[in-house]
């Protein structure tokens, strides 16, 4: 996991600000299942992800740029195949676009700051928000808290 920070000049949990980089920078930092996932919008095989059924306490990043998306108290386990939160650490952090694809109408959810395909937002989730984030794990990066 270290290797792949040490490829990656953008990757940070402090920075802010919005990464903009050429498919050919992306492909050249990001390992392919990774690429595959933030930047052609992938979707990897349900219950492949092992955070699907974490329960350690930490923070889930942006595998791609380091962006903070996730806290562990706001995952529960949704059933559907991949690790599901009902709220982001903030709002802001992510990019919401509609999407038709598939003959579906979902919402897209795109890491705020480097615009990485993250996965899709569903209004079927448990209090207080009713939302449920249901999210790539090959796209999150996990730290214990300590
Ligand atoms: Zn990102």
């Amino acid at each position: 996991m270290d290797s792949t920070k040490s490829n990656n000049p953008i990757y940070s949990h402090t920075d802010t600000s919005k990464v903009d980089l050429t498919e050919a920078e992306w492909k050249k930092i990001l390992p392919e299942e990774v690429y595959y996932i933030a930047r052609q919008k992938g979707t990897e095989r349900p219950g492949t992800s092992a955070f699907e059924h974490s329960k350690e306490i930490g923070t889930y990043y942006c595998k791609a740029c380091g962006n903070a998306l996730f806290e562990s108290d706001t995952k529960f386990e949704s059933g559907c195949g991949w690790p599901s939160f009902y709220q982001p650490i903030s709002k802001s952090s992510m990019i919401y676009t509609p999407d038709h694809s598939h003959g579906m109408t979902r919402t897209e959810v795109q890491c705020g700051r480097c615009k990485a395909h993250l996965g899709h937002v569903f209004e079927d989730g448990p209090p207080p928000t009713g939302l449920r984030y249901c999210i790539n794990g090959v796209i999150l990066d996990f730290k214990k808290s300590k």
